[in-house]
């Protein structure tokens, strides 16, 4: 699937619908979709008009990139789908699905990586998605996390216990590839 041989064609980026409480967080990901768009690589995310969503899909189309957007019709309104994202030479467009499942899937099989910035409860549901869905081997791609000024210490913590009690594997726990900055994430991902 990928253009050249281990640098994915399209990452899914999954992140939060608000911009967070630091100025780093959305500098992270105004910084990885330049790199996106500049390595030739596509962002497939939720379409998300807002917070870090909206900052990661702003920051690739001002680079040239192409931005694929996938969102429930439920959520078109809530979520102020991106009007940016229209067909033309860059290939960027909204899909319009019709559930928070088809969503998932749908992000899933368009992206042949993952990556994970700092966000809420929606982030995490689709990154333990993703991560549990490779440990029932249903995919192989390779996802990751930027850990932005250890915005998710805690829950990588959490997993090691996970880990030390028996309850998750090393094999799985090493799923969870976790960068400290955009150009170390990508290097991750390829
Ligand atoms: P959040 O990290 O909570 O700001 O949410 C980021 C994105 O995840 C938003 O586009 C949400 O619509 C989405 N999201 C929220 N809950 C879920 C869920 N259960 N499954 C998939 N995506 C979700």
């Amino acid at each position: 699937m990928s253009a050249t041989a281990g640098v994915p064609s399209a990452v899914a980026v999954y992140c939060g619908f608000r911009p967070g409480g630091r100025p780093a967080f959305r500098a992270a990901a105004v910084e990885f979709g330049a790199l996106l768009a500049r390595q030739g690589v596509s962002l497939v995310y939720g379409g998300g008009g807002r917070g870090m969503m909206r900052a990661v899909a702003d920051a690739v189309l001002d680079a040239g990139g192409t931005v694929i957007g996938v969102i429930p019709e439920s959520l078109v309104a809530a979520e102020e789908a991106h009007t940016g994202l229209r067909p033309g030479t860059s290939g960027s467009r909204l899909e319009i699905v019709a559930s928070m499942h088809e969503r998932k899937a749908r992000m899933l099989a368009l992206a042949d990586a993952c990556a994970v910035l700092p966000g809420g409860m929606g982030t995490l549901d689709e990154m333990f998605e993703v991560l549990t869905w490779a440990q029932l081997g249903i995919h192989e791609k390779p996802c990751g996390m930027i850990n932005v000024e250890g915005y998710f210490d805690a829950l990588l913590r959490f997993l090691d216990e996970a880990v030390a009690q028996g309850f998750v594997s090393e094999t799985d726990h090493a799923r969870l590839r976790v960068a400290s900055s955009p150009e170390a994430l990508f290097a991750l991902l390829s």
